[in-house]
């Protein structure tokens, strides 16, 4: 058996336990983590990339795409490339509801954060998406970066208000024009740096969309806090 399958099947077994006394990815006991200090340490490393959108590039230089077609947001912080095993703990909180996972996501966010900013916003999820899975990964993460760094969270502060073909159905280059005009911004974000918070980034067209709306509704600056950043190799 490989370790994938062993990994997957240990999934299931610990879906019953919320506490997770054992590491989701070795089994070693990891106290009230579900993933062990030695394991989160040999999580798949960003190297070095991009400040404005976390594309690995040599020295960590902004990059030429962002050099050339400049994104809405300002910046973003990635924690690991979307990886093995990092892709199964991503997909193990989105698709089996392991919620236990979201604080151990924050936490790690909170330790490689930008100083704290004035408002957290999480991806938002078409409601028809959300009445489906029935939570939203980027808020249960946003909720723990909140409670950490005090920073108020904006659970509604964008909405997701046209349902779209999932981005990971559509070949990139159709991504952004996918994603135009599916968010509204709720709230007055004038003046405010505004930390959007979510699962995975790819090509980056989902939270340039998010960040175009927030910047109208007056936002100064946003700044992406994801789990993962997907490279092509
Ligand atoms: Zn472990
Ligand atoms: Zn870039």
């Amino acid at each position: 058996m490989s370790n994938h399958e062993s990994w997957l099947e240990r999934c299931g077994r610990l879906g019953l336990n919320w506490l997770g006394q054992d590491c989701a990815l070795c089994g070693a006991g990891s106290g009230h983590e579900l993933v062990c200090a030695a394991c989160a340490q040999a999580l798949p490393e960003l190297p070095a990339h991009c400040p404005r959108c976390a594309l690995p590039t040599p020295l960590g230089s902004v990059c030429g795409s962002c050099l050339a077609n400049p994104p809405q947001f300002d910046a973003t912080l990635a924690l690991w490339l979307y990886e093995f095993p990092c892709d199964r703990l991503v997909q193990a909180l989105k698709y089996r509801a392991w919620l236990g996972l979201a604080p151990f996501f924050a936490r790690c966010l909170v330790s490689r954060c930008f100083p704290p900013a004035d408002v957290i916003v999480p991806m938002p999820l078409h409601p028809d998406r959300l009445a489906q899975r029935g939570f939203n990964q980027a808020l249960e993460i946003a909720r723990g970066l909140a409670r950490r760094t005090g920073a108020p969270l904006e659970p509604r502060g964008a909405q997701r208000v046209r349902n779209t073909i999932p981005q990971t159905e559509l070949p990139y280059e159709e991504r952004a024009k996918n994603i135009r005009g599916a968010f509204f911004a709720r709230v007055d974000f004038s003046g405010k740096t505004v930390a959007v918070v979510d699962d995975v980034m790819t090509t980056g067209a989902t939270l340039d969309e998010l960040a175009r709306i927030l910047k109208r509704a007056g936002a100064a600056r946003v700044e992406n806090l994801v789990v993962a950043r997907s490279v092509l190799r």
